[in-house]
């Protein structure tokens, strides 16, 4: 018996607050807040309809400290869930340690003027956390979350230490539109246009973006083409699995992204510092998602599969010497708007959101500061993923991956 209090009501939101309400055992008291109370209305109508659950929603801006805090005295919630945006995670996490409670994201902080993702102002809050006596958990979305659990996972039960990491990101839906993102816009631009870096060695090795491609066959989906990019969990990784020699993350993208996405930058329109247009200042890339299609528009029209997973090569745990496994979990676009009204990048985050909250509220993961998910034990969270809608393979390889 928990009261939950959810911030954003983007796909990402709705998805865990759906369901939260199909775990009221587990969340009996929900509440949502974000930028724009219509849409928390939007999703509160639709959780009741399916679920019988009712959601009180809130206006809410993020960035207002004081009214945040506010609106977390009013509610008194065990956690506090943040699915607004990366930008949101400091203020958030500045609210939550003025009111003693605990704080979840899905996406490390991003300053709004630097396209550049880092843990170092996350975990500069550990020490306030802990002397706080409450529990801040980084990263518990599909990628950070699932995969850094993921490799945690082979970690404790396959492989005593791992020498090679890839984490594969195959999105093999198809949404109909020329060009749109399945998560919010301008977060999904501000990565794929940054430059390539991967762990390799004992350090960060930088290429420039999308300059590496292979050809990968993903089960369900069929031969893609996935890019080496940065992300944010071989961070945490490379710091949580030191003995790491290489950790690489891929993420597969359609001919048509890329063409559109090259004339995009080309022109100018993924810029994030302010132009001046008509004597207003405007920011291309907050202009450009403006105009794109709102993510969360985009799951009626959905159609294919996600396959996101890791393979990971090592000694193995039984002495029998170096193995290679490929753990992953494979999700139905179709399937994941039916049971909640949104296309599966939103569900794939939005339900390890839930599994990390129901973990924190449930005191199965328990501590005083911030933590990264890979510090936390995997086996709970693998076995909610089972029952929850992402279930999960682990099969070994014939030997480390050739690419
Ligand atoms: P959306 O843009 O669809 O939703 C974000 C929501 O946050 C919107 O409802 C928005 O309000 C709200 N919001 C923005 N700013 C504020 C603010 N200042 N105060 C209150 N609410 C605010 O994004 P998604 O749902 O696709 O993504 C949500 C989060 O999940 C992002 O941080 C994203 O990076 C992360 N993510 C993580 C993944 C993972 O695997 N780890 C994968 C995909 C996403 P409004 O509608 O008014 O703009």
């Amino acid at each position: 018996m928990s009261t939950v209090l959810v911030i954003g009501a983007g796909g990402v939101g709705s998805v865990a607050v759906h369901k939260m309400a199909m775990n009221s055992q587990i969340f009996s008291s929900i509440h949502l807040a974000s930028r724009t109370q219509a849409k928390c209305d939007a999703i509160a109508e639709s959780v009741k309809q399916r679920t019988g659950v009712e959601v009180a929603t809130y206006a809410l801006d993020a960035e207002d400290v004081p009214a945040t805090i506010a609106l977390i005295e009013r509610i008194r919630p065990t956690i506090v869930v943040n699915l607004a945006l990366p930008y949101q995670d400091l203020v958030i996490m500045d609210a939550c340690l003025a009111a003693g409670v605990d704080y979840l994201d899905t996406a490390n902080y991003e300053p709004k003027d630097e396209a550049k993702f880092e843990y170092k102002w996350q975990w500069a809050y550990h020490d306030r956390f802990r002397e706080a006596g409450i529990m801040a958990l980084l990263g518990s979305g599909f990628d950070p979350g699932v995969t850094s659990v993921f490799t945690m996972w082979l970690k404790k039960h396959r492989l005593k230490t791992i020498r090679t990491l890839d984490i594969l990101d195959c999105n093999g839906g198809d949404h109909g539109q020329a060009f749109a993102t399945n998560f919010n816009p301008e977060i999904n631009i501000r990565e794929v246009t940054a430059p390539a870096r991967h762990w390799e060695g004992g350090r960060f090795v930088e290429t420039p973006a999308m300059a590496k491609k292979v050809e990968f066959d993903f089960e369900g989906v069929g031969p893609k083409n996935m890019y080496m990019m940065y992300h944010e969990e071989l961070e945490s990784l490379a710091k949580f699995v030191p003995e790491m020699e290489r950790a690489r993350f891929w993420m597969t993208f359609g001919d048509e992204y890329i063409k559109h996405l090259t004339v995009l930058q080309n022109v100018g329109m993924t810029r994030i510092d302010p132009v001046l247009y008509n004597g207003v200042e405007i920011v291309p890339l907050q202009f450009l998602k403006a105009v794109l299609p709102e993510p969360a528009s985009l799951g009626a029209t959905t159609r294919g599969k996600t396959n996101i997973g890791c393979i990971a090569t090592g000694e193995a745990l039984d002495g029998s010497g170096e193995k290679t496994f490929y753990i992953k979990n494979i999700c139905d676009h179709e399937a994941c708007y039916a049971e909640t009204g949104n296309q599966a990048v939103s569900y794939t985050t939005g339900v390890p959101a839930m599994i990390g909250a129901a973990m924190v509220v449930q005191r199965i993961w328990e501590g005083d500061g911030v933590f990264n998910i890979e510090q936390m034990d995997p086996d709970p969270f693998m076995e909610m993923l089972n029952q929850h809608g992402l279930p999960w393979t682990v099969e070994e390889l014939d030997g480390p991956v050739e690419f």
